[in-house]
């Protein structure tokens, strides 16, 4: 399954905010694709189409599709050069698919900050700088052995040079390689390099109790979106303490709590959202009297792949799918009625599904 690792230094809110993620969490008997492991933490991903069709079709039972986030930790200055967990924390990070990188954004004089004082960007340059140093090293290694290769005009190698030599560039002034402009092409043969800093960043920025209804006030909020667009990276706003505390709260009581806040949406909803679409992930629904549910797919994928998200049956037996976007539905107020209004399609093994189509798949056993 896809997961998004959270990183930071130390007394940054990690932990507070993985126990937010846990508390919250979904029930794993729902989701036997996900991992079972202290670290990862299961969440329900909050989708509105999905009430709305409950509301629709009013089934047994509604179950909102899961999402998985890796708490990595561990991270301190040298560790590309293995100090502390380093390598270990690097070999996690690598198997993350999106980064959720939380900054320290609050001040608090009893919580001592791990180099002296609240500083968000230098502590995002120590965390940052450590995986393109760690980039830099295997970019280095390749590109002695491609070199080699070149000389005998190898033709991967003649590709695979100039965007090495770039990368080494980039990584030599101390920027990842995702703010680096490459081509569709270009991206296809760093994937296979399996590079940390091309990963997708998203930053997490960590304020304190009073300042989350406005957290455009905090000077340090402000610097770590000055940052984030210059890294081509994201910003979300929590505040981990109130996410842990709402954790433990029903949906009307944690509605309340918002209000009382000020706040429209939970900063834990939009953290899983914003991972969700970094990445490229999308729901379709299934729509049944018994069951009505979100399922994820990476965009892209065909309807089989899709049904096979379901069930590996589903997929090797596909035969078609029957299928009606989420708003056509809605609009038309029921399933006969949108198959009356024309619109539900009949399709194959090529259509691309998308993101809020609701599917009927039709397979052999
Ligand atoms: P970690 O080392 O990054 O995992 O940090 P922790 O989650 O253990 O948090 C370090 C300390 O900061 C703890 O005492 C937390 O209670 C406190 N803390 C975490 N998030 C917040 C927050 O949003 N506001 C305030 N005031 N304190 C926080």
């Amino acid at each position: 399954a896809l997961t998004a690792g959270i990183v930071g230094l130390p007394n940054v809110g990690k932990s507070t905010l993985f126990n937010a993620i846990t508390k919250a969490g979904a029930e794993a008997a729902n989701y036997p694709f996900c991992t079972i492991d202290p670290n990862v933490g299961i969440v329900e991903v909050p989708d509105a189409r999905l009430d709305k069709l409950t509301e629709l079709v009013k089934p047994k039972k509604t179950v909102p599709t899961a999402f998985e986030f890796t708490d990595i930790a561990g991270i301190v200055k040298g560790a590309s050069k293995g100090e502390g967990l380093g390598n270990k924390f690097l070999s996690h990070i690598r198997e993350v698919d999106a980064i959720c990188q939380v900054v320290r954004c609050f001040a608090d004089e009893n919580i001592t900050h791990v180099s002296g004082k609240v500083n968000p960007i230098d502590d995002i340059e120590v965390i940052n700088l450590e995986l393109i140093l760690a980039d830099l090293e295997s970019v280095d290694k390749r590109l002695t052995r491609v070199s080699k290769m070149v000389k005998s005009k190898d033709k991967e190698a003649l590709l695979e040079e100039p965007i090495l030599k770039r990368l080494k560039e980039a990584f030599e002034s101390e920027k990842p390689a995702r703010s680096v402009d490459f081509t569709e092409d270009e991206l296809k043969v760093i994937k296979g390099m399996n590079l940390l800093t091309i990963k997708p960043m998203l930053y997490v920025a960590n304020v304190s109790e009073d300042e989350i209804s406005d957290p455009d006030n905090n000077e340090y909020v402000q610097q770590v979106r000055e940052f984030a667009k210059g890294d081509n990276a994201e910003v979300i706003v929590v505040c981990a303490k109130i996410e842990e505390e709402m954790a433990e709260l029903d949906e009307d009581e944690k509605a309340m709590f918002l209000e009382e806040l000020g706040i429209e949406e939970a900063g834990l909803d939009q953290l899983i959202r914003a991972s969700y679409n970094l990445l490229g992930l999308a729901t379709y629904f299934t729509a049944g009297e018994k069951e009505v549910r979100a399922w994820t797919f990476r965009k892209g994928m065909k309807a089989p792949q899709c049904a096979g998200v379901i069930h590996t049956d589903f997929e090797r037996g596909f035969i078609r799918a029957e299928t009606v976007s989420y708003e056509d539905l809605l609009e038309a107020g029921s399933m006969p009625a949108a198959k009356e209004a024309g619109k539900v399609r009949l399709e194959g093994k090529e259509y691309v599904v998308q993101d809020g189509d609701v599917m009927l798949f039709r397979f052999n056993v």
